[in-house]
């Protein structure tokens, strides 16, 4: 793509009110707009990050039996009123009301959704076990929307829903999905702690978290530095100064953190509830085991930034990057010609290039490139000749390659 075609052009300042890393880089480097507190645009660059993020999340999903559907947003009153949730979310939960005075609840997530579904097409065991997800908006009455795109009072969400026949079978699932989920966080490169912690307005039980640890974090855990025992600070109630409860040895750490997924062994309350039961092998009615999984993609946007930045600008890994390779072409004559070769044959290649043709300065091509991260920084100057240089954005070391071995290193991906 051509960078003088890209909407919008970068900011050099960051908007006044902006407090947070994420919210000064990705809106300076436009990937994101607020229109007002807590509510965003994905701009082109960032719904091109968004899309590779929940590519990875799909795959993952998929690999795990799940189905991708989409469920509605606009809710009626009366199915929240069911679980008892329309008063107890109440605090979150964003209600309205038409022109005839019935009343619906804009969705802060799907349980509910997912039940009613389960009762109008399940009957009996074999029906089970059920595993759908989605990837859609959630609306939550965020009290502080001040974080960036981390906390959105509109933002997205993929959830997954798993509906099975006994504790045993969910319990089975949970610990797949716990796989799959660090899988997707592994392959987004975060240095993440599975952590026990409460459940909210979801459930009584514990639940687990997904907690990336970032000195910017507003959640704060405790975590063991020898074995994988990790509490949210909400709910730990040991001695920091004792060594871990689980493995005897490693010394407890508090560190802070933000939240990018969250699982949740529901258990039979939401079918009790609604009265979502299936017909068990022994001819009885029985109440169907119920557990869902959240994960936002617009926080883990901004989680990747906070995380992966430095003074000029933003650092994309490739997995995620909105382009694979930023090409920069600073010649003042013969212009033109020959960088639009190179960004054909990369094209033909698979490689998505941002092709920086405008007449600007170099010194400002280089700045741009580094605040918008593209992780391969691809120079055509009147020094390279018939080769291209090639930088990382992670390093400081440039070296001149021929247009054949950028191609296989792209490709190797060393
Ligand atoms: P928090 O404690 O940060 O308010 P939560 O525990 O209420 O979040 P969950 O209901 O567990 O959130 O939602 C599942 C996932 O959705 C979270 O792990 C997070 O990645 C994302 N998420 C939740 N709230 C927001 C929000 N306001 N903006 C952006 N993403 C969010
Ligand atoms: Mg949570």
């Amino acid at each position: 793509m051509k960078q003088s075609t890209l909407f919008p052009k970068t900011r050099k300042e960051a908007p006044k009110d902006a407090e947070s890393i994420n919210h000064k880089l990705l809106v300076r480097a436009g990937f994101i707009d607020q229109l007002m507190a807590g509510s965003w645009t994905l701009l082109p660059l960032g719904w091109r990050v968004v899309t590779k993020i929940n590519q990875i999340i799909r795959e993952e999903m998929n690999a795990i039996g799940g189905q991708e559907m989409l469920m509605p947003l606009l809710h009626p009153k009366e199915i929240w009123k069911e679980t008892g949730r329309w008063d107890k979310a109440e605090e979150i939960l964003y209600k309205l009301k038409d022109t005839r005075d019935k009343e619906y609840a804009l969705s802060f997530t799907h349980e509910e959704i997912v039940m009613d579904l389960l009762r109008k097409n399940i009957t009996s065991y074999q029906d089970l076990p059920v595993y759908v997800y989605h990837f859609s908006t959630k609306f939550r009455n965020e009290p502080r929307a001040r974080s960036g795109i981390l906390r959105g009072r509109e933002f997205m969400m993929k959830d997954l829903y798993s509906a099975h026949t006994s504790e045993e079978d969910l319990m089975k699932y949970y610990e797949i999905v716990m796989g799959a989920y660090s899988k997707v966080f592994n392959r987004l490169g975060f240095n993440f702690r599975i952590t026990e912690a409460a459940g909210g307005v979801f459930t009584d039980k514990y639940t687990h978290e997904f907690q990336v640890l970032s000195d910017t974090g507003e959640d704060e855990i405790l975590y063991c530095d020898s074995c994988d025992w990790s509490q949210n600070k909400e709910i730990f109630s040991g001695d920091r100064g004792n060594p871990c409860q689980k493995c005897g040895k490693g010394k407890i750490i508090q560190a802070k953190s933000i939240e990018v997924g969250n699982i949740f062994p529901l258990g039979k309350w939401y079918a009790e509830k609604m009265g979502v039961n299936f017909t068990g092998e022994d001819g009885s009615k029985k109440p169907v085991w119920f557990g869902s999984y959240g994960i936002g993609p617009t926080r883990v946007l901004g989680t990747l930034v906070e995380v992966n930045h430095d003074d000029k600008g933003i650092i994309w890994k490739k997995e995620v990057a909105p382009f694979d390779v930023h090409l920069l072409d600073i010649r003042t004559r013969d212009k033109a010609q020959s960088a639009k070769k190179i960004d054909d044959s990369l094209q033909n290649e698979g490689i998505e290039v941002l092709w920086d043709d405008r007449d600007v300065s170099a010194g400002e091509k280089f700045a741009e490139a580094d605040l918008i991260g593209i992780p391969v920084r691809l120079v055509i100057s009147e020094k390279t000749g018939d080769k291209i240089e090639w930088k990382e954005r992670i390093s400081d070391k440039a070296e001149l390659l021929t247009l054949d071995e950028i191609i296989s290193k792209l490709h190797n991906g060393d």
